[in-house]
């Protein structure tokens, strides 16, 4: 279970304050797939920051199975992360020397981690990247590249991915392909899943779809609304 409680985040400049989260109060239930929807500047992307540790709030609280993650020291909170999170953001950010097989064991062997290769096979299967895996990132398609990224932020095993404009790259047939096989695999993997887009088609594939203006979420929030 993910979970905020008067999560406040507000970003000091010289001259002006803006609060870029306003008193959000969200449960999303492990195995659930959200989708956060939203005009630019709304507060999208501070959000799924805070649900993912990258930065903290200014106030309130983030709750990943009971557990405070902003009670933990920050070098704890990186270990945190980096075990229970899985990040897949707009840009594929794939290491151009490595080959797909390599990229998406990277974080594990950061980690300090042996690769579970059937676990990672499945995944590389079920996201249909079995025949490219000895080729290079320059050698793929946009939606394959994303597929690439997808599979490296599962490889982990997280038990919560967090993306960002997963397919604002990609044409609408692809973005609707590569969405569902990551709601595939959240499903067989019991996969917390919270998505930001601005594509209508691509938010409809979510659960449940949570709305948020100018820093309040005004649809969507608590479970069963
Ligand atoms: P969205 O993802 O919905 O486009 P953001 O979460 O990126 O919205 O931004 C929400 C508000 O906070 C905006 O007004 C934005 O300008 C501001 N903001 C975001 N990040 C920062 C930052 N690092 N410093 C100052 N202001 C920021």
């Amino acid at each position: 279970m993910l979970k905020t409680l008067q999560l406040k985040k507000y970003y000091n400049s010289t001259t002006t304050e803006v609060h870029a989260l306003e008193n959000v109060n969200l449960s999303v239930n492990q195995g659930e797939f959200v989708a956060i929807v939203g005009t630019s500047g709304s507060g999208k992307s501070t959000l799924l920051h805070m649900l993912g540790g990258l930065d903290r709030p200014t106030d309130g609280k983030v709750f990943v199975d009971d557990k405070d993650i902003f009670s933990l020291k920050d070098e704890e909170l990186t270990i945190f992360r980096r075990r229970k999170i899985g990040f897949i953001f707009q840009a594929f950010n794939l290491v151009p020397v490595l080959n797909v097989f390599e990229n998406i064991v990277l974080p594990i062997q950061l980690d300090g981690n042996q690769v579970d290769e059937k676990y990672v096979n499945e995944i590389i299967s079920l996201l249909g990247l079995t025949e490219k895996i000895s080729s290079m990132p320059n050698q793929l398609s946009g939606g394959q590249q994303q597929r690439v990224a997808i599979a490296r932020a599962l490889a982990t095993k997280p038990s919560i991915v967090l993306a960002d404009e997963p397919t604002g790259n990609l044409d609408s047939k692809t973005s609707q392909d590569v969405l569902g096989l990551l709601k595939v695999t959240g499903q067989k993997f019991n996969q917390t899943i919270v998505m930001i887009t601005h594509n209508e088609g691509i938010a409809q594939m979510a659960d449940r779809i949570i709305r948020i203006e100018d820093g309040r979420i005004v649809k969507g929030g608590d479970l069963n609304v």
